[in-house]
């Protein structure tokens, strides 16, 4: 077990305050590497009761958060991204405790603090726009905050989805309500006590642990809640859209499952190809949204490609994830693991396993290659959410645009060719939100949208498309008198 320096916070975070659940109803977090319970912590499990609290907080705080102006809630944010980059070694700890990452894959309290800084200054791009079109009118075109927004975020990067969604939301001016992941709520609420420390007036940031049921449901159907984003499975994401238009139609932006390919033309430069593409479905030991999970490589190189990527998969050190040596992690939970020895199983009888497989180790899947299999199988249709990937061939173009985009995702699709004039073709035809052209991460490019088609979402997040979605537009229209 990890020395931690602070005790580990298990309330609510409602109204400026840490306080138990109403029902006094609590759960535990499993270490997914000792099967124990992290740290004897009991999370407060927040109910409808605990719902309707933060939401009245939130909806009481908004107006004077929304008055305050760009530069003095921009305030509160530097202080928190700074905060929150000196507690960066205590992040990690509690990250890598609840998720089994590596804390040697650990880069999120950089990245979080990032986001808490740009958006500090990026309130002033909310700007709409005006014109004289209308014969004795000015009509005006403004943006403004919803209001109550909530916030429903997974567990696989939990403290990057708390500031891609949190920063956004407060530089336009809502006021929020957080529901952290079940699996993995320690990073949240230990930013909630920095949120404390910054000063930020009560009510403005709310923050719940709890389960889908009651706690998230309750945000989707609440009536004063005007927006919701969501990151996680499409299945959730649509019981989320369901319940929003069953309440009060609230705005729904959603970032979800994926199941992305990876085209290797003939004429790429394989090793690097190769290289990338095994990162992009190990890191995390898979459970990464984007993870190219499906290859297909050209059938005249396949060989050559295949010999490649295999070198670094079967490089991976298993172990405790707190261990800086360790590269790969177990799997979140019993669940997860257990479901993607289902997939292992499918992958054996509608193709071949060439390497790795279950570790027989805890909850360690090994990273997994599956060749060979039928276009139609769950393994290539489902997100698996692990270290495993399908390499299949194909001998045409059009062959490879066809099965890459035989899918009801759409979140990320790579090609790796040299040809400029096919890649801009793949990048046109393949359903995809982003298009990684010889290359597989969009995490380095900040400025690009991110976001899914398709079953993949209906939202854009990033550094120049975040604020807009948080926001409403308006029209003010101004009757001018004639002289
Ligand atoms: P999940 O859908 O099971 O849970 C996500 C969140 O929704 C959790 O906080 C959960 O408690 C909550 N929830 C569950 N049921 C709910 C309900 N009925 N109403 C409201 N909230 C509810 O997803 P997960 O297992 O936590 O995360 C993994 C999934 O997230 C994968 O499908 C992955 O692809 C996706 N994901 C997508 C992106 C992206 O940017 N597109 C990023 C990360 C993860």
């Amino acid at each position: 077990m990890a020395t931690l320096n602070d005790p580990i916070e298990t309330r609510l975070f409602i109204n400026g305050e840490f306080r138990s659940s109403s029902a006094s109803k609590t759960f535990g977090v499993v270490c997914p590497y000792t099967k124990e319970i992290v740290a004897q912590g009991m999370f407060e499990e927040a109910d409808s009761k605990d719902v309707n609290d933060a939401v009245a907080a939130a909806h009481a705080a908004s107006p004077a958060w929304r008055d305050l102006g760009t530069d003095k809630r921009g305030g509160y944010m530097r202080r928190l991204s700074q905060l929150i980059l000196e507690s960066n070694n205590e992040l990690a700890k509690l990250e890598t405790l609840s998720t089994g990452r590596p804390i040697s894959q650990f880069f999120d309290a950089g990245i979080a603090a990032e986001y808490f800084a740009h958006f500090a200054g990026a309130g002033w791009s909310a700007q709409g726009t005006a014109s004289l079109n209308t014969p004795d009118h000015l009509n005006l075109t403004v943006k403004q905050p919803y209001g109550v927004v909530a916030l429903i975020i997974p567990w696989n990067f939990p403290l990057i989805m708390f500031a891609g969604k949190m920063a956004p939301a407060l530089a336009a001016g809502n006021t929020v309500v957080l529901k952290s992941s079940e699996k993995a709520p320690l990073t949240s609420l230990y930013v909630a006590k920095l949120i404390e420390k910054a000063g930020f007036p009560p009510g403005v940031v709310n923050i719940i642990s709890g389960f889908g049921d009651p706690a998230g449901a309750a945000l989707a159907s609440h009536m004063t809640v005007r927006c919701i984003s969501f990151t996680g499975s499409s299945a959730t994401g649509q019981k989320i859209q369901t319940a929003a238009a069953k309440s009060n139609l609230k705005h729904v932006h959603m970032e979800l499952g994926g199941k992305s390919p990876a085209i290797i033309f003939e004429d790429a430069d394989l090793e690097d190809a190769a290289a990338q593409t095994q990162f992009s479905i190990r890191f995390n030991s898979g459970q990464v949204c984007s993870a190219n999970s499906r290859i297909y490589v050209h059938e005249s190189v396949a060989e050559q490609f295949i010999s490649m990527f295999r070198v670094n998969f079967t490089a991976v050190r298993l172990g405790d994830p707190l261990d800086p040596a360790t590269s790969h992690g177990p799997q979140i939970d019993v669940l997860q693991y257990h479901r993607i020895k289902e997939y292992l199983a499918i992958g054996e009888k509608d193709g071949t396993l060439t390497l790795g497989g279950d570790a027989n180790n805890g909850f360690f899947v090994r990273p997994t290659i599956f060749e060979g299999v039928a276009e139609d199988s769950r393994l290539m249709r489902e997100e698996v959410f692990g270290p495993v990937v399908v390499i299949n061939t194909f001998s045409t173009e059009a062959e490879a645009i066809e099965k890459a985009n035989n899918s009801d995702f759409g979140l990320f699709a790579a090609v790796f060719t040299k040809a400029l004039d096919r890649a801009i073709r793949l990048a046109k035809a393949l359903d995809a939100g982003t298009v990684g052209v010889n290359c597989t991460s969009p995490a380095n490019a900040k400025d690009a949208s991110y976001g899914g088609m398709k079953m993949s979402g209906n939202g854009r997040e990033g550094l120049l498309c975040s604020l807009d979605s948080f926001l409403e537009t308006k029209s003010i229209l101004i009757k001018t008198a004639r002289l």
